[in-house]
């Protein structure tokens, strides 16, 4: 039997978890699942200037809210430092790594010999084969790995196929520095061992770390884990994922108001595909997962299709759990106002929200079309609303609240009845009367039916609104 699958998401908590990470994160998810494996979580967190405990925060926020979970305890490269120099001992004794006393003074003037005579700037291995007793006194050396001098080492791909790196163009790298801390090649290796990790799945951007990686490996005897390397997101103009064109981190995703399983398919689609599918649930992504359907192109950013998806997945969410999201973005955006209305009209809303979730694509939008049901009177009139409120259309308002202050049944069907009459007596399409009444009751050109409105709001408060705006007309 094969042996369990163990991937791992490894980010550096130097900032926000953005959204190439959290694909990365999905994508060693999925293939954990789909296994039946496991996926660990570390945290590299071996630079300590640039490691910050809310970005930590952050990242585990940002995995929670996509609902990536991890097997474990995350773990924390940094704590692991004892174990990393213990390793780089073990090199040094077996004779596969050594001590290196070069100043940094040295190493600069070896760059820039080898630039003046158009090689390579590398380390040329000066302390390799020097024997102990030629260690200068006072010196903490670093100790560099003897990397091999000839020959290949190659990547074996699930993406990029067999990437094959010439051993002469790698220099004998520091895993160790002279204060005993570890190099980030050297950690990750024997985390990735001492963790099982059996898959690394990651963005492209670490090929040749690989190459380097492979040589500790080598050098320990380990087996190198099965290596695959996501070609990274790009914006939709093909150059590299900028602010702009949505490299932020997921919390501002949240913030703009997409759904998590809207943003799960859409990183999904970015750089993985089952056929032509656009649309699918997690459950089905995580069937039909493999590493071999990763694509081997750059993906695209596109701000559209990740509107069109999370539109999709708002109009099919329950109207209970979307007022829960509506009142949280609110709140976490600072949209006081709309929080308050939110909470203080949560039956309306709900009532209203099938008729509002097709016209939004987007939490934010839902939330500007719920304001018609809390806004206070007088409404402001946004400028196409009160463009269509002239005296000539006022006249009509007023003669329909005087129909409709008559009306016992307050339902859909018979104020469209009444408003209806209202038109053809009047010899006036229904639009015509529709719009301005649609002005008046949400200050807004765009709400659900006017009818339903006038039934979402209720009696009272949709005669007081049309109140006002008669009340203007008099003036
Ligand atoms: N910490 C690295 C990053 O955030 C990932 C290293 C790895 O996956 O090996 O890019």
């Amino acid at each position: 039997m094969s042996q369990p699958v163990v991937t791992r998401f490894a980010p550096s908590p130097t900032g926000f978890l953005h959204i190439g990470g959290a694909r990365t994160a999905l994508f060693n998810w999925a293939y954990a699942r789909k296994t039946g494996g496991k996926m660990l979580l570390r945290i590299e967190d071996t630079d300590r200037e640039r490691s910050t405990q809310p970005a930590v925060a952050a990242i585990l926020d940002g995995l929670s809210w996509l609902g990536l979970d991890w097997d474990g305890e995350p773990i924390s490269q940094f704590s692991r430092a004892d174990r990393h120099a213990e390793v780089a001992r073990q090199l040094l004794d077996q004779g596969k790594a050594y001590n290196c006393y070069c100043s940094s003074e040295e190493l600069t003037r070896m760059r820039e010999e080898a630039r003046a005579e158009g090689r390579p700037p590398r380390y040329d291995g000066r302390w390799r084969d020097r024997p102990a007793s030629d260690a200068p006194a006072g010196v903490s050396p670093v100790v560099r790995i003897k990397a091999p001098r000839e020959g290949d080492i190659v990547v074996h791909d699930h993406v990029q196929g067999e990437v094959v790196f010439k051993a002469e163009n790698l220099d004998d790298f520091i895993i160790l520095r002279s204060d005993g801390t570890p190099t980030y090649m050297h950690a990750v290796v024997v985390d990735d061992h001492d963790m099982g990790v059996t898959h690394i799945i990651r963005g492209d951007d670490h090929l040749t770390n690989a190459a380097r990686q492979i040589v500790i490996y080598q050098a320990m005897g380990w087996t190198v884990p099965e290596m695959t390397h996501i070609p990274l997101i790009h914006g939709p103009d093909g150059a590299k994922l900028s602010k702009r064109h949505g490299a932020m981190g997921v919390e501002s995703y949240r913030q703009m108001g997409y759904l998590p399983e809207a943003l799960r398919n859409y990183l999904a689609r970015l750089g993985w595909a089952h056929g032509d599918d656009e649309i699918f649930s997690t459950e089905q992504m995580v069937e039909w997962f493999s590493l071999e359907a990763l694509n081997k192109g750059a993906s695209r950013f596109d701000f559209v299709k990740l509107g069109n998806l999370n539109g999709n997945y708002i109009r099919a969410a329950e109207p209970a759990r979307l007022y829960d999201v509506m009142v949280d973005t609110a709140s976490e955006v600072g949209r006081n106002s709309d929080y308050l209305g939110l909470v203080n009209s949560r039956d309306t809303v709900l009532a209203a929200l099938p008729d509002l979730q097709p016209r939004a694509k987007t939490v934010l939008e839902l939330i500007d079309l719920a304001q018609f049901i809390y806004d206070q009177r007088p409404l402001a009139m946004d400028e196409k609303a009160a463009a269509l409120l002239t005296p000539e259309t006022r006249e009509h308002l007023a003669a329909l609240r005087t129909i409709f202050g008559a009306m016992e049944d307050w339902s859909v069907e018979a104020l469209d009845g009444a408003a209806r009459s209202y038109a053809a007596e009047n010899d006036l399409k229904l639009g015509k009367i529709a719009q301005p009444l649609r002005a008046a009751l949400t200050g807004r050109t765009v709400s659900p039916g006017v009818f339903e409105v006038m039934v979402l709001i209720g009696r009272e408060e949709a005669m007081a609104r049309l109140d006002d705006q008669v009340a203007l007309a008099r003036q």
